[in-house]
């Protein structure tokens, strides 16, 4: 995947938690459907719409985005569905009427992207930074993710303290600024 677009996926996911005013871990993704007048969630075992080996739909019919999702899955895995097809709304790629599902293994950038900004949105480096939850079971546990999804989460986090490079993009630390509080009740243990 070419580092421009993952910077893209990346900053999305920035703004996207500012734009949401998202503060606290686990992030609700329900919430942001329910601020976003453009964008409806359904069930797949209401509508039934879904193919056998997808997790996740969206289809964009008149302005409005569906994003059906296969409800029958662990709600952790849910999660990380609805946030991933958030990321192709977000990322622009449903610019034409054609369906893009979420597939199990990344195919193309588009679908990379998205799982990008499903990971730095659902499991933000720098919160987690800050928190010192570096190992996958305390991310899962954290960000209510799949522990499949957050040993990645923990792989990258490697990398990133490796690198120790925070809060060079403002935008990151606008996400702080806005998590600060909740960092700072979680270290003093007022919230668990
Ligand atoms: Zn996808």
């Amino acid at each position: 995947m070419d580092y421009g677009k993952y910077k893209n996926a990346r900053n999305a996911s920035w703004q996207c938690i500012l734009d949401y005013n998202i503060n606290s871990l686990p992030v609700i993704v329900t919430n942001i459907i329910r601020q976003s007048d453009n964008i409806k969630l359904m069930k797949n075992s209401e509508v039934k719409k879904l193919p056998n080996d997808k997790s996740g739909i969206t289809i964009k019919k008149k302005d409005i985005f569906y994003i059906i999702y296969r409800d029958t899955e662990p709600s952790r895995r849910c999660r990380f569905t609805i946030a991933h097809e958030l990321g192709h709304i977000f990322l622009g790629h449903l610019l034409i009427n054609t369906p893009v599902y979420r597939t199990f293994t990344v195919r193309n950038d588009n679908e990379s992207a998205a799982n990008v900004f499903a990971r730095d949105l659902l499991a933000p480096a720098c919160v987690l930074h800050e928190l010192k939850a570096f190992t996958a079971r305390n991310i899962a546990n954290l960000c209510n993710i799949s522990l499949e999804a957050a040993t990645y989460r923990e792989k990258r986090m490697k990398e990133l303290e490796l690198r120790n490079a925070w809060y060079l993009h403002p935008m990151e630390e606008q996400v702080y600024k806005q998590f600060e509080m909740y960092i700072k009740n979680k270290k003093s243990g007022v919230i668990r």
